[in-house]
């Protein structure tokens, strides 16, 4: 199980995405070899449009399970999917031993290419399909869903949106990983509304350190909607415009004080969007003075 528990609380996790060449897979495997000591409660790996990527997904996933002691999570997108097709990697999964699924609706191409084959509409879909997997099977996946703070473009109504969310939760989602955010209250406002709506399973925030000037404006396109608050753009409006050094540290500055408010306010877990560099995150984890499953062994507690 990867969620919060009791003995390793918060959990600390990572999100990676399978490399297209073989000089990400090496850049990949020297992040992994740095990160793995910090013992992360799990590591996730993006799913995406495509043949190639999907596989990319699977051979990623296998070779963390092979490899390293960290378990992986699966990110897995039902847009323009059959049922039949999501069985068959579930089939797959379970045989490599996966335990836990983030189930997601994705975006359908702007094309709209495949996305009539698709018989799933949205993620609790996906997530009713994978519990019947389950049942049939006698397998046991635990599932995540996605949560968005500030909103999902798609639902402005924002009631609306916390209905969908339980809506994942009562067809049976484990646990929430929410989209990066930069602002805390935010996060924990929406928290607050999420227990309100009786919405009791873990929480984990997602954190993306701003490591570039045009990754802000990535950012802000990947997550529509997320607010950059003025004074974290006043930070990054006085480092020189070619001193991407001076980003970095406000960047991870930034991302080093959201976390450390987020465990004084008893976050479940934090899940550091890594975009496959280990920096940061390395930075982060360290400035936080968390400890490590085998720290607490150590400690004997
Ligand atoms: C942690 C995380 C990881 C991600 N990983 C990936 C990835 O690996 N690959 C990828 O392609 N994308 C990924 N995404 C992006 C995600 O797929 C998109 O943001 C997508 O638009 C929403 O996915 P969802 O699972 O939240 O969908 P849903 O929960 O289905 O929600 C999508 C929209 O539909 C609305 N909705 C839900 N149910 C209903 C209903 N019954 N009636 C009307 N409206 C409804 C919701 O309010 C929301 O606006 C990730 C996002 C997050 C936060």
């Amino acid at each position: 199980m990867i969620e919060p528990d009791s003995s390793v609380s918060p959990t600390i996790s990572f999100e990676f995405f399978p490399p297209s060449t073989p000089k990400g897979w090496a850049n990949l495997d020297r992040r992994i070899t740095e990160l793995e000591p910090l013992e992360p409660s799990f590591v996730s790996v993006t799913y995406g449009a495509g043949g190639s990527m999907r596989e990319r997904t699977h051979d990623l996933v296998v070779r963390l399970l092979q490899e390293t002691e960290i378990p992986a999570v699966p990110h897995l997108t039902c847009v323009g999917h059959t049922g039949a097709e999501i069985d068959g990697i579930l089939d797959r999964y379970a045989m490599a031993g996966v335990e836990t699924i983030l189930a997601l609706r994705g975006d359908a191409p702007r094309d709209g290419a495949g996305s009539e084959r698709g018989e799933f509409e949205f993620a609790a879909d996906l997530v009713r399909h994978i519990q019947r997997f389950n049942d049939r099977n006698g397998s046991s996946f635990r599932i995540g869903v996605a949560g968005f703070p500030e909103g999902h473009p798609d639902t402005p109504n924002t009631l609306e949106g916390m209905a969908h969310l339980k809506a994942k939760v009562d067809a049976g989602a484990d646990w929430i990983c929410t989209q990066l955010f930069f602002d805390n209250h935010a996060f924990l406002d929406w928290r607050d509304r999420c227990r309100l709506e009786g919405i009791d399973v873990p929480i984990i925030a997602g954190i993306m350190p701003i490591s570039t000037r045009k990754s802000v404006v990535r950012m802000a396109g990947l997550a529509a909607g997320t607010v950059f608050p003025a004074s974290l753009q006043r930070a990054l409006g006085r480092a020189s415009l070619d001193d991407e050094d001076a980003i970095a540290e406000v960047g991870l500055h930034w991302a080093s004080e959201q976390c450390r408010d987020l465990l004084d306010h008893e976050v479940d877990g934090i899940h550091f969007y890594t975009l496959n560099k280990s920096d940061a995150t390395l930075r982060i984890h360290r400035s936080l003075g968390v400890r490590t499953a085998r720290s607490l062994r150590r400690a004997n507690v």
